[in-house]
């Protein structure tokens, strides 16, 4: 188990990636079955630090694709628009889910579901319709138009950071973290693809207790 924290804005951003970041906003995930009939990856949640709208505003402050100012206007918009928070908030689970079964089949050699790349497809379109091509000082940007009043602005980041990854990552990097229960996923950028865990402090400490204990008690029976 890691240290856990008490809300989505103390998470530890460990993954390399915001989408990965995002993957991660919760505990731990255990494995409900191998696999279902379908082929799917069925993992349940342990902990999700994402139970309302506001988590999901905090989360996205913590993480940087909101300011302080940002996230303020979208709580007290939330409050004006509660149907609507609610229906952001559910695109959000969804699309946190897909692009987690998504890495997971693509580091298990399999194809992803139709189904969770309909998903990420679906919140990429509307993140499209808000990117503009902008000239900075140096070079070109993209930024994102339209946000002031859009509830769902942070899910454009997050669809797009994920695009991202599948598209330009390199994907024979990315890992989950080898702690039972834990689930955490991350690109593992060391030079000798030797990253075993989401944080040392948490998961990788507690391996090495646990493999100390199991020498002890080697040793005894011995
Ligand atoms: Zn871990």
């Amino acid at each position: 188990m890691k240290a856990i924290p008490a809300s989505a804005a103390d998470m530890r951003l460990i993954g390399g990636r915001l989408c990965l970041d995002f993957i991660n906003t919760v505990d731990g995930r255990k494995s409900a079955s191998p696999r279902s009939e379908s082929g799917s990856i069925n993992r349940l949640v342990l902990g999700d630090k994402l139970g309302e709208y506001s988590d999901l505003v905090e989360w996205s402050r913590h993480s940087g694709i909101v300011t302080a100012l940002e996230s303020g206007r979208l709580i007290k918009a939330s409050k004006r628009n509660a149907a609507e928070a609610r229906n952001v908030f559910d695109r959000a689970i969804a699309l946190r889910e897909a692009l987690y079964r998504i890495c997971k089949a693509t580091m298990t050699g399999r194809r992803p579901q139709k189904v969770d790349l309909e998903i990420v497809n679906d919140e990429l379109l509307g993140a499209r319709t808000h990117e503009r091509l902008t000239h900075m000082a140096v070079g070109f940007t993209w930024e994102w138009v339209d946000s002031e009043a859009a509830l769902d602005r942070m899910l454009w980041s997050i669809a797009h950071s994920g695009a991202e990854l599948l598209t330009t990552g390199d994907l024979s990097r990315l890992r989950e973290c080898g702690a039972e229960e834990c689930g955490w996923l991350f690109e593992d950028i060391s030079r000798n693809r030797s990253r075993q865990w989401c944080h040392m402090q948490d998961c990788g400490n507690l391996a090495k207790v646990r493999r100390f204990r199991s020498r002890l008690a080697n040793a005894a029976k011995g």
